[in-house]
């Protein structure tokens, strides 16, 4: 479950009964913290302690992962995003890796999922801009696969700041994505169709 990343906005809104469970759609009160982990950022690494929630309906727990990360990857989603508007752009792996300071088996698979997972990730922000605008026009083809994808994120994303006001893209589709924008299993977009 991914949720802003300003650690005391979440915990007001905690507190407040005000984030509900991503299973059943019950409130969700505090349960204590998950393991820490390192975030790889542009600005060097981060240490991020994330909260835990506990639903007082059906007594599951969540992660609130911050909208700075996506779910088991190890870099700040903007880092992977630049690298995918980088490829999409027609810059190669080695060298975005190399201008960015990540491994390049790493860019490489992210680049890889992003193509694998085009078409799910094109229909899932393209109804995300929908839902967020009504109004939305149609999203014009931009020329490829992992174009339309990235053409569709941005419409989603500025869809989002029309309605709620400022924000970075790449968190904005963190959130839109459930966090899970390079999940490994296609089961992870079954909420997407
Ligand atoms: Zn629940």
């Amino acid at each position: 479950m991914i949720v802003c990343v300003e650690q005391s906005l979440v915990e007001a809104e905690l507190v407040a009964g005000g984030l509900s469970c991503p299973s059943c759609r019950g409130v969700l009160g505090p349960w204590g913290y998950a393991r820490e982990r390192v975030l790889r950022c542009s600005l060097g690494a981060r240490v991020l302690r994330p909260r835990r929630g506990r639903c007082r309906g059906c007594l599951g727990t969540h992660v609130l992962l911050p909208d700075v990360a996506l779910v088991r990857r190890q870099d700040e989603v903007s880092v992977i995003g630049a690298a995918i508007e980088a490829n999409v752009a027609g810059e190669g792996y080695r060298r975005i890796a190399a201008r960015l300071g990540v491994v390049a088996d790493t860019v490489r698979g992210w680049l890889r999922r992003f193509g694998e997972r085009a078409d799910q990730i094109r229909a899932h922000f393209t109804r995300c801009a929908v839902v967020l605008d009504p109004e939305l026009g149609p999203v014009l083809p931009a020329g490829s696969d992992v174009a339309d994808a990235l053409e569709a994120i941005a419409v989603a994303a500025r869809a989002w700041v029309l309605r709620f006001g400022p924000g970075d893209p790449w968190r904005i589709t963190s959130v839109l994505s459930g966090g899970v924008l390079l999940a490994t299993r296609a089961s992870a977009y079954s909420w997407a169709s």
